[in-house]
């Protein structure tokens, strides 16, 4: 590691539980690199194509991420850049401990019903990819990030991992309070000092200070105040950060409880994991403590809570959603595999899918918050066509009988860098370029060359070598 940890912070982490100086600096020296990512349950249905995507990111195999059904470990850290599978949502590259979010949310919350849930710190999407894979698909989840680039950021991810019954917003916290008791379950990933992560990306290292921890317990707070009144009566809140720093970690367990009608939940730990349960002197709240001494994975700390209280009334208004025209209906039927209950919706110019939780609700969501994607963009409909657009190639709505290319592991890089790849069919007009059975966006076929219809935005823009 090249940035020595800071010795403010090794001193104030003396006597925490589970912390061991000598083991706690010793892996931090050795700075080995951990890679893990987890598998998209929605687009690898059989064991052949989790195999598939696997083995071609590590043909030395894999193993298991002990807390999570998805997540795995790569023995080396391939080059996700230049994966296809990484591009069609196959999975998403996610440090391990958080990971663990899976195992609060199973012991939490009814999966099994129809959930409101939001992640409100969401971007670049390693919560809310989760998340989206343990909800139902009668479930709507909120993915929302305050910073505008970040946003883009986290749709584009969300994008990828191709799921309908999702929003992305971008609004600052205390705009859910126009929301009063709207949400099930709320995830509050928090802006933090960051410690947790400083074995991974030791440059961090630099922009820790006492004085910054004490920001970041402060705005922890603040966000957590702002949020609380968005949760219904019996609804969990999760908090979670990547610090050490009992500021931001057990003293906002203890302020939480100190200040709202939370009771807090404690888990069960399967003891070969190696998290450290931690309680509160002060309110006895239990939280969980990921040492990278411990277990393989980065610094992180989770806590859940549940609601207790009066919950607010939430009045709404009659929305109006302007949904699709019948007629109109009947041009999208080639292009999507519509499921029963499902709706089409206009907005502006576009068409999208909304699955039924999310139709209920778009209105007031609109009215709401500033949204940047809902469900799933099916395109632009034309007076003579449907423009498909890049959600609807990522997305599992897709009709079934979409003229398509399959692509060689070259050209398929190629078309991701909006290049042209060298396509052997002879289908003509809109088709999806493929790579190993996945989707990885639209081409127009013309007789004499390929209009590349990859979003700019998402394109490789690494050169390619070694092929
Ligand atoms: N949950 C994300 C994931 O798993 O990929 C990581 C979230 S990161 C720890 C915290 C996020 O909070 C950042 O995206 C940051 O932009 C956002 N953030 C920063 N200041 C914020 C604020 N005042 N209110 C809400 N979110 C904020």
């Amino acid at each position: 590691m090249s940035n020595p940890l800071p010795s403010a912070l090794v001193d104030s982490l003396a006597g925490l539980p589970g912390f061991n100086r000598a083991s706690f600096e010793a892996v931090h020296t050795a700075a080995e690199k951990i890679t893990s990512l987890r598998l998209n349950p929605l687009k690898l249905h059989t064991a052949a194509q989790r195999e598939a995507v696997l083995q071609s990111l590590s043909p030395a195999g894999v193993s298991k991420v002990p807390w999570s059904t998805e997540g795995c470990y790569l023995p080396e850290r391939p080059s996700f850049t230049f994966d296809p599978f990484f591009h069609a949502g196959a999975y998403y590259v996610q440090e391990a401990s958080s990971m663990f979010l899976e195992q609060a949310v199973r012991a939490t919350v009814d999966l099994s019903a129809p959930l409101r849930v939001l992640d409100l710190c969401a971007a670049p999407g390693g919560k809310s990819t989760l998340l989206q894979s343990l909800i139902s698909p009668d479930s709507l989840l909120v993915a929302n990030e305050v910073i505008k680039p970040r946003a883009a950021l986290l749709a584009d991810n969300l994008t990828r991992w191709g799921a309908a019954n999702v929003v992305v917003s971008n609004n600052d916290p205390r705009d859910f309070s126009r929301l009063p008791g709207y949400f099930d379950l709320v995830v509050v990933d928090a802006p933090c000092s960051g410690s947790g992560l400083f074995r991974r990306d030791p440059e961090l290292v630099t922009e820790w200070s006492p004085e910054n921890v004490l920001l970041c317990s402060q705005r922890q707070q603040r966000i957590l105040a702002d949020i609380l009144p968005s949760l219904k009566e019996n609804g969990v809140l999760i908090y979670s950060t990547c610090s050490f720093s009992a500021a931001e970690d057990e003293a906002i367990l203890d302020w939480l409880a100190d200040h709202f009608e939370l009771e807090n939940i404690p888990l069960a730990l399967a003891e070969d994991w190696n998290i450290v349960t931690t309680v509160t002197d002060k309110r006895n709240c239990t939280g969980y403590r990921f040492y990278p001494d411990r277990l393989k994975g980065e610094g992180f700390f989770i806590a859940c809570f549940r609601k207790r209280g009066e919950a607010a009334v939430r009045k709404q208004k009659e929305q109006k959603t302007l949904f699709l025209a019948a007629a109109e209906q009947e041009r999208l039927a080639a292009w999507v595999n519509l499921p029963e209950g499902y709706r089409y919706m206009l907005h502006q110019e576009d068409v999208l899918i909304l699955p039924p939780a999310l139709a209920a609700d778009i209105a007031l969501l609109q009215q709401q918050l500033y949204i940047r994607k809902a469900g799933v963009k099916a395109g632009q409909l034309s007076r003579k066509e449907l423009i498909p657009d890049h959600q609807l190639a990522a997305s599992t709505l897709l009709a079934d009988a979409i003229p398509a290319a399959d692509l060689e592991l070259k050209d398929a890089l190629l078309y991701l860098r909006k290049e042209d790849p060298r396509i052997d069919t002879t289908v003509k007009g809109w088709a999806l370029m493929r790579y190993g059975q996945m989707n990885l966006g639209w081409a127009k076929l013309l007789p004499n060359r390929m209009n590349n219809y990859y979003p700019k935005e998402l394109r490789i823009l690494k050169e390619i070598t070694g092929l």
